[in-house]
C-alpha cells in the first residue's frame, strides 16, 4: 500500500513559502477527504492538504511521513473510528489538527473519511492565556501559580531547594514615591536577582514584594545560603530612583526538598514561613519543621479557643486584693480559666497571647467585662445590697486599639444594674506605647463612666513616664517581679518604694502583686503600699468560693 505514497503532485505550496511571499495563509476550519476504495489515495490525501491550507512538499514530505503511517495502520486494522492531536510545523508557527478517520464498515475495503479540523487558533489562545496567567507581567517572570507548576514538576527533590525572598518596607516605598516607581523598583530587583543565580536556577515574582528561587543543589549543602547571600549583596547597592537614592533589604526564608516528605508544594509555604524568622534575625533563615509545628499547635489552640468562646466554655477565677492596713477585701481580679475539651486546664499565659494574635481577645475581652459584670451583680443579689467589694478586669493592648471599650463597659453595666464604680480596668503600658492619642480617649470616656483605672504590670514596660501625669490613672500595680524577693533584695526594695512615693506624689493608689508572704504584706504595708494581691490572701477562687470570703467577714 506504501506505493503510492509518492509526492506526485506539484507545485507544491508550503506554508512558510506562502507567508514568504506575503501571501496570508487562511486554513480551512475543517476538510475532508474521503478514500474510497479504502486505500491511501494519495491524490486525495494531498488535495485535503493542500486545501488545510498544509501544502506539500517534493519527495517525502515530513507530513506525509509523519501522518501516512498512521492512516495506513487504520486501514489495515478493524477500527471503524479513530480520533488523535496532530501538529505540524516549528515551535513557532505550529499548526495544530484534530484527525478523524471514519470508516463506514469493519473492511479493508470500506470506505474511509479522513477529517481535519484546524485548531490553531483555539490552541493558540489557550497557550498564551496560560503563559499570561503563569507569567507576571511587570517582570516576564513565573508568578505564584507559574512558580508552583515549576515545583509541583521536581522530580528530585532531595536535590531542590526554594528561597522566600521578602523585600522589606517596600509598601512604604511605593506609597511615597509612587506606583511607577515601585515597579521600576521591581523591574532593577528581578534583574539583580537574576543576575546573581545560576543558569540552573529560576526566579518568580510570588506576590507584590516577594520574589522566590528554584534552585538546585549539588554537592554543597551550602548552595542555598551563599546564593541567599549573593542575592542580600546584590541588592545592597543603592538605587537611582527619580531624585533618590533607595537602599533595599531582604529577607530570604529556605526550605529544602529533603526535609518535605509531603506535599512538595509545601516547599514554597515552608520557605515563606522561614522568612518570618528571617524578618526577626536579619538573616537568612531555613524552615525548621519543629518551628511549624508550634505554628501548627497554635493554630489548634486558636480553633479550640474560638468554639471555647462561642460556646462559653471559659470562665472566669477572682483573686481578692486586700487593703494592706485593715486586711479587707476590696475588690477581686478576674481572671480567664480555659478546661479545653479534654479536660485539661489551659494557663492564661499560653492562650492569651494567642488571642492577642488572632484577634480573639476582642470577643474574649467582652466576654471578660459582661461575665465579671453579671457574677458582680449577683453577688450583690445574694448579699441583698452592694456586696462592697469591687470588680478589676485585665484589658489587653490590642482589645483596646480594636474594640470601643467605653461603650462596651457601659453596657455590661446597665445589663447587671451596676455603677462604674464598682468596676476597675487594669491597662498595661504598651497599650499606651502604641496608641498614646487613642488610648487617652478611651481611657477618659472609661472614666466618665466612674470606672477605676489601674496601670498593670506597673514598671516592666515604658520607661517614659510623662503620661502617668497626662492619663487619668487611679492605681499602680506595682509588678510581681520586683514584689518577689524583694526582702533579699536591696535593689528591688528601691524600686518599690520609688515606684510607692512617684504614687504618692501623683495622688495615685498602689497595689503589690505577688505576695506570698506575711512578712512581705506587713512591710508593703509599712512602706505605704495601699492595696496587696498574692497567694498569701488567696490564689485565684471559683465565683462562689471567692464570694464565700467575702461573706464570712
Ligand atoms: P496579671 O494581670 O498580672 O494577673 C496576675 C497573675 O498573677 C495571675 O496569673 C495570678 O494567678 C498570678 N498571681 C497572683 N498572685 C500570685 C502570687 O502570689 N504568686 C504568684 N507566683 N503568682 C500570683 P494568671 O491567672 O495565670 O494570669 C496571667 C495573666 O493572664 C494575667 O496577668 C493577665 O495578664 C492575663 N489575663 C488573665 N485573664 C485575662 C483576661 O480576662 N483578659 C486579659 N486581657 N488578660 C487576662
Ligand atoms: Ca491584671
Ligand atoms: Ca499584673
Amino acid at each position: 500500500m506504501e506505493s503510492v505514497l509518492h509526492d506526485a503532485e506539484a507545485p507544491p505550496i508550503v506554508p512558510a513559502e506562502l507567508v514568504a511571499r506575503g501571501l496570508e495563509l487562511i486554513p480551512i476550519p475543517m476538510v475532508q477527504v474521503t478514500l474510497d476504495s479504502g486505500r491511501l489515495d494519495f491524490y486525495a490525501m494531498n488535495r485535503a492538504y493542500r486545501l488545510a491550507g498544509l501544502g506539500v512538499v517534493p519527495g517525502r514530505s515530513p507530513m506525509l511521513a509523519d501522518l501516512t503511517p498512521r492512516i495506513t495502520a487504520f486501514i489495515r486494522s478493524a477500527q471503524t473510528r479513530t480520533d488523535f492531536d496532530w501538529s505540524l510545523g516549528e515551535a513557532i508557527d505550529c499548526r495544530f489538527y484534530r484527525v478523524t478517520i471514519a470508516r463506514s464498515g469493519p473492511h479493508v475495503h470500506d470506505r474511509c473519511t479522513i477529517s481535519f479540523i484546524d485548531q490553531t487558533s483555539r490552541i493558540q489562545t489557550e497557550r498564551s492565556m496560560q503563559r499570561e496567567m503563569t507569567t507576571d507581567s511587570l517582570t516576564g517572570l513565573p508568578n505564584r501559580e507559574g512558580f508552583e507548576n515549576l515545583v509541583e514538576g521536581i522530580e528530585h527533590r532531595d536535590s531542590h531547594a526554594v528561597l522566600a525572598i521578602d523585600l522589606e518596607r517596600f509598601g512604604r516605598l511605593n506609597a511615597c514615591l509612587g506606583s511607577l516607581a515601585g515597579d521600576e523598583m521591581l523591574i532593577t530587583v528581578a534583574r539583580r536577582i537574576k543576575g546573581a543565580l545560576r543558569a540552573c536556577d529560576t526566579l518568580a515574582r510570588i506576590g507584590g514584594d516577594q520574589f522566590a528561587v528554584l534552585m538546585t543543589i549539588d554537592e554543597n549543602p551550602d548552595e542555598a545560603h551563599r546564593l541567599a547571600e549573593r542575592i542580600q549583596r546584590t541588592l545592597v547597592a543603592p538605587f537611582r530612583l527619580t531624585d533618590y537614592e533607595i537602599r533595599v533589604e531582604c529577607s530570604i526564608g529556605i526550605a529544602y526538598g529533603r526535609d518535605e516528605p509531603g506535599d512538595i508544594a509545601e516547599l514554597i509555604r515552608n520557605a515563606q514561613f522561614a522568612v518570618k524568622r528571617g524578618k526577626l534575625t536579619g538573616r537568612s533563615e531555613t524552615y525548621k519543621r519543629q518551628e511549624f509545628t508550634i505554628a501548627r499547635e497554635q493554630f489548634g489552640l486558636e480553633t479550640a479557643l474560638r468554639r471555647a468562646i462561642e460556646n462559653d466554655r471559659l470562665r472566669l477565677a477572682f483573686q481578692p486584693i486586700c487593703d494592706l492596713a485593715t486586711q479587707r477585701i476590696v475588690a477581686f481580679e478576674a481572671l480567664a480559666r480555659w478546661t479545653d475539651d479534654d479536660g485539661c486546664e489551659v494557663p492564661p499565659s499560653k492562650f492569651i497571647p494567642v488571642a492577642e494574635e488572632c484577634g480573639l481577645i476582642v470577643p474574649l475581652g467582652r466576654w471578660a467585662i459582661d461575665a465579671a459584670a453579671r457574677t458582680l451583680s449577683a453577688w450583690d443579689a445574694a448579699a441583698g445590697g452592694s456586696c462592697g467589694v469591687r470588680v478589676a478586669v485585665n484589658l489587653s493592648a490590642i482589645q483596646l486599639q480594636r474594640d470601643a471599650i467605653a461603650p462596651v463597659v457601659e453596657a455590661a453595666l446597665r445589663r447587671s444594674g451596676l455603677t462604674g464604680d464598682r468596676f476597675t480596668l487594669e491597662l498595661t503600658e504598651s497599650a499606651i506605647v502604641t496608641d498614646p492619642d487613642g488610648i487617652a480617649t478611651a481611657m477618659h470616656a472609661l472614666k466618665d463612666l466612674g470606672t477605676t483605672l489601674a496601670m498593670d504590670d506597673f514598671g516592666t514596660g515604658y520607661s517614659n513616664l510623662a503620661y502617668l501625669q497626662k492619663l487619668p490613672i487611679d492605681i499602680l500595680k506595682i509588678d510581681r517581679s520586683f514584689v518577689t524577693g524583694m526582702l533579699a533584695d536591696r535593689d528591688k526594695v528601691s524600686i518599690v518604694r520609688a515606684i510607692l512615693s512617684l504614687a504618692q506624689a501623683l495622688n495615685m493608689k498602689t497595689t503589690a502583686e505577688g505576695i506570698e508572704t506575711n512578712e512581705l504584706a506587713q512591710t508593703l504595708g509599712a512602706l505605704g503600699c495601699t492595696y496587696g494581691q498574692g497567694y498569701v490572701f488567696a490564689r485565684p477562687l471559683e465565683a462562689d468560693a471567692a464570694f464565700a470570703s467575702i461573706s464570712l467577714k
